[in-house]
């Protein structure tokens, strides 16, 4: 059995700053991470792995040259073999762009699978777009916000425990398929100082837009539909009045007054 898991490199998210007259994202300096979304997919993969025996786990990112350090995090936290899709020709990849990429690549660079695990989003771009749009190119079926997997019908199928906004829900789906993951009970591990220095034994494949049987006007800025024109932080509006409500009564009546006056009662 083969789990590919999609990862994307990300700026580590607590120093993202903006700079305000190109509204452009502030790189310098900013240590990037694994997608921590990505961390728990890939974590999926390895306990699916642990549990049920006899799965290959490879670990695909499309980005610049330094994203190969994320994928050199996927494997020290146990993944078989990476592959990094890497080439200016991928620049300006919207999230279609990015989905037909790895659609593509997967078809031609490893053949049969029978799990995509990605993210639910990634902490930068943030759209959750790339998921679903990978599992429609592929032709497979998709469930989203999964926090728990398990295999069933003899691993022909996969029963997924997902986020709903009134709780959870169980859905089982026909392999191959995808699956996007959630926080859910998993845990960011820490890998041991072995599992460091096995990593660098395992294989690390770089490829180009030629390793892939594809058309270059569907790659990078051409083939994509979207273009971001500008990144701003939201305007920060202080509206907001805080009641004191150490004596309920008092505050209760403060409140109801706040809304007549508005006359939203
Ligand atoms: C040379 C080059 C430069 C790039 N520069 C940037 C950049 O500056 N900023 C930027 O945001 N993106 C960059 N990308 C990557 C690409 O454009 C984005 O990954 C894409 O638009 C994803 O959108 P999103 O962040 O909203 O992902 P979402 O849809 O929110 O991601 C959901 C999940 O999809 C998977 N996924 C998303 N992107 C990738 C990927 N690239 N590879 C593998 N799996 C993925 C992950 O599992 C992720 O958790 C670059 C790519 C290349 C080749």
């Amino acid at each position: 059995m083969k789990i590919l898991i999609c990862v994307k490199q990300v700026p580590e998210i607590m120093d993202v700053k903006i700079n305000p007259e190109t509204g452009t994202l502030i790189r310098e300096g900013v240590d990037s991470i694994l997608n921590p979304f990505c961390e728990y997919a890939v974590e999926m993969g390895l306990e699916l792995k642990r549990h049920y025996g006899d799965i290959e786990t490879v670990a695909i990112s499309m980005g610049p040259p330094q994203a190969s350090s994320a994928l050199i995090r996927c494997l020290e936290m146990g993944v078989d073999r990476a592959t990094l899709l890497a080439d200016m020709k991928f620049a300006g990849s919207d999230t279609w762009a990015t989905a037909f990429t790895l659609a593509k690549t997967i078809r031609a660079m490893e053949g049969d699978f029978d799990l995509i695990l990605v993210g639910k989003q990634a902490i930068d771009g943030d759209t959750a777009q790339v998921g679903p749009e990978l599992s429609e190119i592929l032709g497979i079926p998709q469930i989203m916000y999964g926090v728990s997997v398990e295999l069933t019908g003899n691993k022909k199928k996969i029963r997924v425990k997902r986020e709903i906004e009134t709780g959870n829900e169980i859905v089982e789906i026909k392999l191959p398929g995808l699956v996007s993951l959630s926080k859910g009970p998993m845990i960011r591990c820490i890998s041991s100082f072995k599992e460091i220095l096995d990593a660098r034994k395992k294989e690390l494949r770089v490829a180009a837009a030629s390793d892939l049987n594809i058309d270059e006007n569907e790659l990078g800025l051409r083939g994509s539909f979207t273009q971001v024109v500008k990144i701003f932080p939201p305007q920060v509006k202080k509206t907001g009045k805080l009641i004191d409500g150490s004596e309920p009564q008092g505050a209760a009546k403060k409140l109801i007054g706040f809304l007549r006056e508005r006359k939203f009662v």
